[in-house]
């Protein structure tokens, strides 16, 4: 068993049932996330307890194959147990230190502007491998998690129970304390998900890849758009909003002469129709994909226009193009060239 896939309930529970008082659970899970324990050591066990408990568990994180760093953002290869591979980013925000996860090897949902979805999903990634790319990236730059994105490799509710448990060790008090706010899970929009997300017991932030504002230009770039059109997607991230009062972000990644028109913006505009959503406009990322990323002014323009339309628009700031670590760039399929 490996203690990064552990929640605190879950390691509560753990302790139960191997006869051991519960309430030390808190203390070690306090210790390993705040002081970086490495082990059962120091936590006031009898050694044989010790010993029995560093048998059962694990601290295991994944390897770390490659490290790149540049001013701003910096980025992991990771190797996992059974030799597949993921990529971790880390940004230096304005609010402090925010990683990006991946949650899974390869993606199935096809986005035709996404590197990282050139790969089909290979398998979900378990709890302890997404938590423990993290805990790899805090260890590795010795810095102090402030946030944490749900937008590497995967589709995270194509993953839900795992990212589900992951969330809730992210925001857990007497763990990392991640503010909820500051961990958002970003979906292309499978929607009986979004209703799921909205019940769980400590939602975080919720962002939507729209990328466009009629179903048959999104059909176009995000095969998922067939089940679940965009007039599904919204009526749930409205739910999400009234359930939880935190405010869902449409993710638009602006792609040259394909969604970037002016009557784009308009109809943007009324489909959110004075709903409590805002727009993240996303420069888009090269890949070795055919599109290409409008000029700042077009970028300008597109925000000017929302605006006007009484939408709060922000444009994304964009990191780790430099080291091919921008959303959209990720890749798990290291056997070919980087
Ligand atoms: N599967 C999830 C999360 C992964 S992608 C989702 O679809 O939301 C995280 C964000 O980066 C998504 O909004 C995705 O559409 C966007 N993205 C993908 N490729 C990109 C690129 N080349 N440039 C900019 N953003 C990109």
């Amino acid at each position: 068993m490996n203690f990064f896939g552990f929640t605190l309930r879950k390691l509560r529970d753990k302790f139960a049932e191997l006869d051991e008082n519960p309430a030390k659970a808190d203390i070690v899970y306090r210790g390993v996330y705040k002081d970086v324990a490495r082990g059962f050591g120091g936590f006031g066990f009898a050694e044989r307890t010790a010993v029995r408990l560093a048998e059962l568990f694990s601290f295991e994180l994944p390897e770390v194959v490659e490290k790149r760093e540049s001013a701003d953002a910096a980025k992991l290869l990771l190797k996992l147990k059974d030799g597949e591979f993921v990529e971790t980013v880390l940004m230096r925000q304005c609010f402090g230190n925010c990683v990006c996860v991946s949650t899974q090897v390869g993606c199935n949902m096809g986005c035709k502007f996404c590197q990282s979805g050139q790969m089909k999903k290979r398998r979900n990634l378990d709890v302890d491998e997404i938590v423990g790319q993290v805990v790899a990236i805090s260890r590795e730059f010795s810095c102090k998690i402030d946030g944490v994105s749900v937008m590497g490799i995967g589709e995270p509710f194509d993953n839900f129970q795992n990212v589900a448990d992951f969330i809730s060790i992210m925001s857990e008090d007497k763990g990392l304390a991640i503010g909820r706010r500051h961990v958002t899970v970003s979906t292309c929009g499978i929607v009986p998900r979004i209703y799921e997300y909205a019940e769980l017991e400590e939602p975080c932030s919720l962002a939507i890849s729209l990328h466009a504002p009629n179903d048959d230009l999104r059909t176009s770039l995000m095969p998922i758009n067939k089940k679940y059109p965009i007039s599904e997607v919204l009526k749930a991230a409205e739910y999400y909003t009234q359930r939880t009062c935190h405010r869902v972000a449409l993710e638009y990644i602006l792609l040259d002469n394909v969604n970037d028109f002016d009557e784009c913006a308009v109809q943007l505009a009324g489909l959110i129709g004075g709903r409590d959503f805002y727009v993240n406009l996303i420069p888009y990322n090269s890949t070795d994909v055919d599109f290409c990323k409008p000029d700042a002014d077009k970028l300008a323009n597109f925000c000017k226009i929302l605006k006007e339309h009484g939408v709060i628009a922000t444009k994304r700031r964009e990191f780790g193009a430099d080291l091919k670590a921008a959303c959209g760039q990720l890749r798990a399929d290291y056997g070919k060239d980087d």
